[in-house]
């Protein structure tokens, strides 16, 4: 097989798309149709000011890479979930990183700002842990985001994982959720506008950045991921994928352009301010405040946290 480009042998086959290249055209690839996919989505503008949301994992050091190397200002946030060891070197990986390129980088910490970590967390608050931890991520990701003056943040997500979603949507069904999935999801008051560059690329075609760039990333994958139900259906749509190379993107592809806009145009649901926080929900108290205060009850009960302890939803942000 050749490089496409230059005719020297090639090193990755986008089998999907019908291409194979060398490492460096690969490269200059995998930069370019990120920025087309950018325009094309109108996601940023250019060198505009960008929070990307880096767990320290092949996908979203990539997306930071990427998102500098294109001219955007691209400050990372990562957040210290407080799952043992993993969430060390999670921070640790992400540290590095950023200390090697320049980058500005954020952090919070969960249990520091809180008192609780995810695995605390999930067994205070009755949810199963990936539940708890995606409940706190988005919310802490938007609150800096808008603390911080972000108009908008970019998350590592790729194909496989917009896939899985939309498979498990469909399997599941529920208009809402599949009305809702993009690649864009627009600013409102007091959100940012969430983008993912990286959803029409694969989590190999990812990875094979990721490697050829030379990125240190953290391999293992949260101890909690173990038979989540996205892992499953990855691997279906792999198996599919490999007896019909394209099958994932024309899915995705497919139903984002045919059939997402027929569905009926979701009311537009109001957003209130929440009575705690002040930030958008549809009830009176956002989710996110409603689980912490339920936890701290819970917590003082179990005299896990003293009586005179108060919850409060400011997120405390360091720097580095
Ligand atoms: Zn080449
Ligand atoms: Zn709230």
């Amino acid at each position: 097989m050749r490089c496409k480009v230059c005719g020297e042998k090639a090193q990755v086959e986008v089998r999907s798309r019908g291409l194979a290249f060398c490492k460096a055209h690969y490269l200059d690839w995998f930069v370019k149709e990120t920025e087309k996919a950018i325009r094309r989505n109108r996601m940023l503008n250019p060198g505009e000011r960008v929070l990307v949301a880096v767990s320290g994992g092949k996908d979203s050091l990539a997306l930071w890479d990427v998102l500098s190397r294109l001219g955007y200002q691209a400050v990372g946030l990562h957040i210290e979930l407080g799952i043992g060891e993993y969430s060390k070197r999670s921070l640790e990986v992400t540290q590095a990183f950023a200390r090697e390129r320049g980058l500005e980088l954020l952090v919070v910490d969960l249990k520091e700002a809180y008192g609780f970590g995810v695995p605390e967390l999930a067994s205070l608050s009755g949810r199963v842990a990936c539940s708890a931890c995606g409940l706190s991520k988005r919310y802490i990701i938007n609150q800096v985001a808008v603390e911080e003056g972000f108009r908008v943040v970019a998350t590592g997500h790729n194909l496989d994982d917009e896939a899985a979603v939309l498979f498990g949507n469909l399997l599941n069904p529920q208009e809402e959720a599949l009305s809702r999935q993009g690649p864009v999801l627009p600013e409102k008051s007091g959100l940012a506008a969430r983008v993912k560059p990286f959803y029409r690329f694969s989590e190999r075609e990812v990875l094979s950045y990721t490697l050829l760039r030379g990125i240190r990333y953290l391999h293992e994958e949260c101890p909690n991921a173990q038979g989540a139900k996205s892992l499953l259906y990855k691997e279906a749509l792999n198996r599919v994928e490999r007896e019909m190379p394209g099958a994932k993107l024309r899915f995705l592809e497919g139903f984002l352009e045919k059939i997402q806009p027929r569905l009926k145009a979701e009311e537009e649901v109001a957003l209130r301010e929440c009575e705690r926080c002040g930030y958008p929900t549809t009830g009176g108290v956002c989710s996110f405040c409603r689980m912490w205060e339920a936890v701290y009850r819970r917590a003082k009960k179990r005299r896990l946290l003293p009586e005179e302890r108060v919850f409060s939803p400011k997120v405390p942000v360091a720097r580095g």
